[in-house]
């Protein structure tokens, strides 16, 4: 057993989608009870399938907004629930404000009535197009309050304002997690995001559609990293304010179709992929890259899974989706 603490009963909210689903198998694997919350907008029961036998896993198919408070004991809350794509949060941009702010306070209430921890998982994006760079979490960012990412941009930043408010007002125990670019196995190809779309676009064989001029920049991380950083902040005594739990090693995006289109060409024996470029969507920030060093010295942790590695067990995991969707 590699548990720090035996046997929590943990709430996980955004437990059907791609982070949610992998943090319920990690926290199970350390023996935890998992009690995974959705109300399957953007995630799969497909995900948690595999646990539909599983003694330590429950699920719950509720909206956030909702009332919380009638779920059986629990000792940490992680907040997963929102979704996280571009295309898929300006889809219902008013639901998306509402998840991040009355969903976060009916959690953060939760947390306060049972006195006990709450871990928030809020994103690189509050920094906006930013102007610093690679970007603190001193940082107070770049965002434009009136635009079509701003439902879930400051959606966010009034979350944490929220979180911060509970801790002042009612001391509740926080962790704030600034999650940057993830990617891996369980993302939906139809998501819409940069690797998803990259990968299900090189499998087809059609063009990869880059938008802008491939020069803007993002730093990718792989999920199994991204769980092992949230564990540590959940579990660690710094609450101060938010850590940065990223990758740093940034790429254009036109470096990471080319690898894309690499790896693919070299795992299926296909004639290579190509790219077509497309108009830049407003606001899309220009570059974006955590500065890791809060971790490391707070939780000891940093990113360690190369693009390349991550890249390929992603592209697998699609292809074995199409495999046995056949
Ligand atoms: P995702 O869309 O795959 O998962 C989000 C999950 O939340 C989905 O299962 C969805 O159905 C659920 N959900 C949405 N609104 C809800 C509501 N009101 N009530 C209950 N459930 C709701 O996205 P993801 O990439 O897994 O992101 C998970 C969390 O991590 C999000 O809060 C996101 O903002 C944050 N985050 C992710 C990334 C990333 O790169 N993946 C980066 C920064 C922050
Ligand atoms: N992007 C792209 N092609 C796509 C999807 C996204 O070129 O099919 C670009 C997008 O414009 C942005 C970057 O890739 O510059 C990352 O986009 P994503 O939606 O993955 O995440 P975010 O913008 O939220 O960082």
């Amino acid at each position: 057993m590699t548990t720090d603490k035996p046997m929590l009963r943990i709430l996980v909210t955004g437990a059907a989608g791609f982070l949610g689903s992998s943090l319920v198998d990690f926290l199970l694997q350390k023996d935890h009870i998992v009690i995974g919350l959705d109300n399957l907008t953007t995630g799969s029961p497909a995900n948690l399938r595999h646990l539909e036998n599983h003694p330590g896993f429950t699920f719950v198919n509720q909206d956030i907004c909702s009332l919380l408070d009638r779920h059986q004991e629990i000792d940490q809350i992680y907040n997963l629930a929102c979704p996280a794509s571009p295309v898929q949060y300006q889809r219902a941009p008013v639901s998306t404000l509402n998840t991040c702010f009355h969903g976060t306070q009916n959690l953060l209430e939760l947390a306060k009535n049972r006195n006990i921890r709450i871990l928030h998982t809020s994103t690189s994006e509050v920094y906006g197009d930013p102007l610093t760079h690679p970007q603190p979490e001193t940082y107070w960012g770049n965002v434009n309050p009136f635009g079509p990412r701003s439902c879930y941009d400051e959606g966010k930043r009034v979350a944490e304002a929220l979180c911060y408010a509970y801790r002042e007002q009612y001391n509740l125990d926080i962790r704030i997690a600034h999650i940057f670019n993830t990617y891996g196995p369980r993302m939906s190809s139809q998501d819409g995001r940069v690797i998803s779309n990259f990968i299900v676009s090189a499998l087809s064989g059609n063009a990869l559609n880059i938008y802008g001029d491939g020069l803007a920049t993002r730093s990718f991380q792989y999920v199994t990293d991204c769980l092992e950083g949230l564990y540590r902040l959940m579990n660690s005594g710094y609450d101060a304010g938010p850590v940065n739990i990223g990758n740093d090693k940034e790429f254009t995006i036109r470096e990471a179709a080319d690898l894309v289109i690499e790896l693919v060409s070299e795992m299926t024996n296909k004639p290579r992929a190509t790219v077509a470029f497309l108009p830049k969507p407003l606001d899309d920030p220009s570059v974006r890259r955590p500065q890791v060093s809060l971790a490391k010295r707070e939780l000891g942790w940093e990113a360690v899974v190369p693009l390349r590695d991550g890249l390929r067990k992603t592209i697998q995991w699609h292809m074995d989706q199409q495999g046995s969707a056949k």
